[in-house]
């Protein structure tokens, strides 16, 4: 049997508001349209501004240019993350520095961070990996005491809670992808949540060439009408996806009797929105695990994008800087697919897959 981790999802009124725009004959980032699905994305998240952009990764270079972040600066992040996190900070000209996670979740260690942390630290940014919480509470109060600006990578964290809350909840600037891969997706598109009312207005400014006042720098970032009257049918039904990958989940968690797998540690108070199930493994060889997974038709992100440490990448070699809480970490994990395509055959399936396994 083969496994998709690829979940391509229709509303029910996809069509209907295609139509609707096709109609108004207005399909750029100025229509009425794009005001409309960020009222709809600042209601379901309790956000007080939502800014529509053309993906995740200019979501992220928005964030870091209203953030004020220039050539020479330096940005920390986790050397977890994937290289969409950290290209946007070497195109803004500012230097990514590489700080260690904590030992159990993809939350950056604050006392590492306390290290990393000089003069020219201007952002630091947290990625929940695969819709995971992090305790971004603990890193939100520490930055606030070094006056550091948070921004959040929720790209694969839609939905997911810390405390009752929504992830975005914590950040200065919460960044999103909405690519089809991801919980809400349209196609390719982003955005941006903050509640802070100057970085609305310069991120709007930004997102559409400065405004052309001849005062403002900006590029071309906005979102496309029609991907943004596909995104407002689909706002309503990212709660339904993540209760059906919960259960999933769950279902798959429940079933594994094998002793060298559990599921990945989840923090205190956090709920993740199972982009996908994140197990731990403790084999002497995890990759012999993963590979036997994969040829039972059991897809891996750590295979599908060769998942390490970001410095072991020749691109990012210059960077290195060893974090060995990260190195242990991504080396112990895999990822099952539990989307809402997966039916009860599928998933009695990969549970028998795993606990076939010696
Ligand atoms: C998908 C993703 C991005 C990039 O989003 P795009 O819309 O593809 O540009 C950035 N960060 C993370 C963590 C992602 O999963």
């Amino acid at each position: 049997m083969n496994i998709s981790d690829k979940y391509l999802f229709s509303a029910d009124n996809d069509l209907e508001n295609l139509k609707r725009v096709l109609m108004d004959k207005k399909l750029s980032g100025t229509s009425d349209i794009i005001l409309e699905y960020e009222t709809s994305l600042e209601k379901f998240f309790s956000s007080k501004h939502a800014i529509a952009v053309s993906s995740g990764t200019a979501a992220i270079q928005t964030a870091l240019f209203v953030a004020e972040i220039h050539n020479g600066d330096e940005v920390i992040v986790s050397p977890t993350c994937p290289v969409m996190t950290v290209f946007p900070i070497i195109s803004i000209g500012a230097k990514p520095i590489f700080c260690d996670t904590c030992a159990d979740n993809f939350g950056l260690d604050i006392s590492d961070l306390d290290k990393k942390i000089n003069k020219k630290t201007k952002a630091v940014i947290e990625v929940p990996m695969w819709g995971y919480p992090t305790t971004v509470n603990k890193l939100k109060d520490y930055l606030k005491t070094k006056k550091i600006t948070l921004i959040l990578d929720l790209a694969q964290a839609h939905g997911t809670m810390l405390d009752g809350k929504y992830l975005s909840t914590f950040g200065d600037l919460s960044c999103f992808s909405t690519h089809d891969r991801k919980i809400l997706a349209t196609g390719e598109g982003g955005y941006i949540l903050t509640d802070n009312n100057h970085y609305e207005i310069e991120a709007k400014s930004f997102i559409q060439f400065g405004n052309m006042d001849g005062k403002s720098f900006g590029l071309n970032f906005k979102l496309g009408a029609l991907q943004a009257s596909v995104g407002i049918g689909r706002i309503e039904y990212i709660q339904n996806q993540i209760d059906i990958r919960k259960k999933n989940a769950e279902y798959i968690t429940k079933g594994i009797k094998h002793k060298k797998i559990k599921e990945f540690g989840i923090v205190e108070g956090g709920m993740p929105n199972y982009y996908s199930l994140l197990l731990q493994l403790s084999f002497e060889d995890n990759n012999r695990f993963i590979n036997y997974l994969s040829e039972h038709g059991i897809p891996s992100d750590i295979l599908r994008y060769n998942y390490k440490v970001l410095y072991e990448y020749p691109i990012l070699a210059d960077l290195k800087t060893v974090c060995k809480n990260a190195q242990v970490l991504s080396k112990r994990i895999t990822t099952i697919p539990v989307h809402p395509g997966l039916d009860s055959d599928k998933l009695d399936y990969i549970v028998d897959q795993i606990n076939a396994f010696v």
